[in-house]
């Protein structure tokens, strides 16, 4: 028996949304209806109820951690995500190559993205042979899109409880690192990040790739900003908990990093691009063949919450009816439903309405040969809210692989 789960990020909707409906009450979704009619349809408060979820925070939940206990801050999830090599204990820090223009012996951030430079792989390798040793700390940088990035530092008595290096404005100077709390390994590590940003500042400020983008008039990547620490939690990987080999379909990194954390394999997918331009026929015809090595297949889809952050009702309508016709269709005419156990739900409800993410519940739907179908013959919030399964708090990932009977019995 086999489980797929996927998640539409932003997915529920409100009334306020189109008119008294929300955007996927008003698409056209014949795909997720037939999947409706045989499955079972509820309510999912994605952390709890009135707790207005974060992407990372919703995602740990819906895998079955407790994000009050293991979430530390998005940055070492964005680390993982990015194929970085991160281990419980160490510090991560979100990172952005910058302008600075030394002024009466100051820093001064006049860029804080570079002008969106695109040579981030070529600077980090003058990065990354900068010595740290001598403070007794290892450390590795990775360049993702534009001007980001992510550093890691591992050794003994580092503390996550740093201030950032970025100032979060220009015109003013690069910040000093600063102690959050009044231990030796958040001072040491605040000393730490102040000599690793000096340094990063003398390997880049003369970098040919520098002197070329100064010479085409572009601002330069000379210095790094760090911002966001966080300790790498310890996660139980579910397909240890479970003995399942499993497998991650997505675009951001975000999410790449919470699967990867749950011992998931990132595949890569082409056309897969975390946005609205994404190839969702693409990502289907790599679900079905992950399907066949793996026992579980977690895929992402992300375009939803961005047509929601936008405010874009019709957008998001659209979209939802893309992930019907072109992932689903695609997706459902390669499965074989007497095999198989499939979820499909969002991380939270983005309404476009208000533009961000808000604690409403949102639907979920399971269909497979251990579910009991219920009166469901549409899939939308106004029928999860009627559907057998009623509501719940997260934990989507457990109850799918409790229907494919993987996990072991709580008790005698
Ligand atoms: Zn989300
Ligand atoms: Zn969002």
């Amino acid at each position: 028996m086999r489980a797929i789960l996927v998640i539409a990020d932003g997915l529920g909707g409100r009334p306020t949304d189109m008119g008294g409906a929300t955007c996927l009450e008003r698409a056209r979704t014949p795909n997720l209806d037939e999947l409706a009619r045989k499955g079972a349809l509820g309510l999912m408060d994605p952390i709890a109820p009135g707790v207005r979820p974060g992407s990372d925070t919703s995602h740990l939940s819906i895998f079955g951690y407790d994000p009050y206990r293991v979430y530390t801050g998005r940055g070492a999830f964005e680390a993982l995500g990015i194929g970085m090599d991160v281990r419980s204990g160490d510090v991560c820090f979100r990172a952005n190559f910058a302008t600075v223009e030394e002024r009466n012996g100051e820093l001064i951030v006049v860029d804080r993205r570079a002008g969106r430079l695109s040579e981030g792989k070529e600077l980090e390798g003058a990065i990354n042979e900068i010595d740290l040793s001598d403070l007794g700390v290892e450390f590795s940088f990775r360049a993702s899109t534009e001007h980001r990035g992510a550093l890691v530092l591992r050794g003994k008595g580092l503390s996550a409880a740093v201030s950032d290096t970025d100032p979060h404005e220009t015109g003013v100077a690069l910040h000093e690192a600063k102690a959050l709390e009044d231990s030796e390994a958040a001072r040491r590590t605040a000393e730490i990040l102040n000599e690793f940003s000096r340094r990063a500042y003398q390997v880049l400020r003369d970098h040919p790739v520098n002197r070329r983008r100064q010479g085409e008039g572009k601002p330069p990547g000379n210095a790094l900003l760090l911002r966001g620490a966080a300790l790498m939690p310890h996660l139980e990987p579910i397909t240890n908990k479970y003995g399942i080999r499993g497998a991650c379909i997505a675009g951001g990194a975000l999410y790449k990093g919470v699967a990867r954390a749950a011992g998931l394999e990132v595949l890569s997918v082409p056309g897969a691009t975390g946005d609205l331009r994404t190839d969702l026929a693409s990502k289907a015809r790599a679900a079905l063949e992950a399907l066949e090595s793996y026992d579980f297949v977690f895929v992402h889809i992300k375009g939803t919450d961005n047509a929601g952050h936008d405010g874009d009702a019709e957008a998001k309508r659209a979209f939802i009816e893309r992930i019907d016709s072109e992932f689903f269709g695609t997706l459902l005419s390669g499965l074989d439903m007497g095999q198989i156990h499939l979820c499909f739900s969002g991380d939270h409800t983005t309404p476009p309405a208000t533009g961000e993410h808000t604690a409403d519940p949102v639907p979920v739907l399971f269909a497979g040969p251990a579910i009991r179908p219920d009166k469901c013959e549409k899939f939308s919030e106004r029928a999860a809210g009627e559907g057998g399964l009623g509501r719940f708090s997260g934990r989507l990932v457990p109850q799918l692989l409790s229907y494919c009977d993987f996990g072991e019995k709580f008790g005698a």
